[in-house]
């Protein structure tokens, strides 16, 4: 019996025998390819609630696989193995290791939002990917992504001054992901601003860089701040990572 969309099946689930005859019947070569058979032990019936604990994946449950997200998906056109609405099955669906063998391309999202305008149950399919990217790498699949290290490093610095210093924001971004502050796309940037910068606005920039201004009466706002961030991270942790934090191994991460 032929295979069809043999392309949605994964290569090393496709077995063909060279040479093979059943009941004297040659049915070697392409006549011979079947499908391994495959037992599911990856179950995981938390999935669904961990992304939506997440920022972005609140509104996963809306989701009714009709297929608009991915294609209207830009990353999608480029590489048809980019598949948000294929990601979101696998989540409803509790299938974790399937899910875990993406990895590698579910940060790819550039968050154009298209998926986003397409969806007709406002599931919002950019925030789930973030929410998913987001999830693996809370449960040490993959390493912490540069956006993810530019929030963190954004966002204290909102907390702690109540203003952004950008030049403070790249040299710490920088810092964290180990990547030298002379850039020549970095030199290029400072020297046609420097160009075109009127001298009031530059001497500013130069003090802000040293004396780290602050916001005035700033003291409650950044207590309320840091307040909510707490919990956002325990919620976050609680609902996405408590098998990791507890260093259990991952369901189905055994094969
Ligand atoms: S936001 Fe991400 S998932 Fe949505 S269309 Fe753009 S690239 Fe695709
Ligand atoms: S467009 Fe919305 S409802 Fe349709 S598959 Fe994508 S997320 Fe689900």
């Amino acid at each position: 019996m032929p295979i069809h969309e043999k392309s949605l099946i994964r290569p090393e689930n496709l077995v063909t025998h060279d040479q093979l005859v059943l009941d004297g019947v040659d049915v070697s070569g392409h006549w011979s390819t079947f499908i391994q058979p495959r037992a599911l032990t990856d179950y995981n019936e938390r999935l669904q609630e961990e992304i939506a604990a997440l920022d972005g994946g609140e509104n996963i449950h809306r989701c009714w696989q009709c297929g608009s997200c991915t294609n209207a998906c830009t990353v999608n056109a480029i590489n048809p193995d980019f598949n948000p609405r294929y990601w979101i099955y696998l989540i409803r669906l509790g299938m974790e290791a399937e899910l875990v063998r993406d990895k590698d391309i579910i940060w790819q999202c550039v968050s154009c939002h298209k998926c986003t305008y397409a969806c007709p149950r406002d599931v919002v399919p950019e925030g789930v990917m973030k929410a998913t990217a987001h999830w693996l790498a809370l449960n040490g699949h993959t390493p912490k992504s540069p956006a993810a290290h530019f929030d963190e490093v954004f966002t204290s610095q909102i907390v702690a001054t109540g203003r952004i210093e950008e030049g403070r924001v790249i040299r710490q971004f920088f810092d964290r992901t180990g990547q030298p502050l002379k850039q020549d796309w970095l030199l290029e940037m400072a020297r046609r601003l420097l160009a075109k910068l009127p001298l009031t606005l530059m001497i500013k920039m130069g003090l802000a860089a040293v004396f780290r201004p602050r916001t005035r009466r700033w003291g409650k706002v950044r207590a309320a701040l840091a307040q909510h961030l707490a919990e956002h991270e325990r919620n976050a942790r609680s609902a996405g990572t408590a098998r990791a934090a507890a260093g259990a191994p991952m369901k189905g991460s055994e094969g």
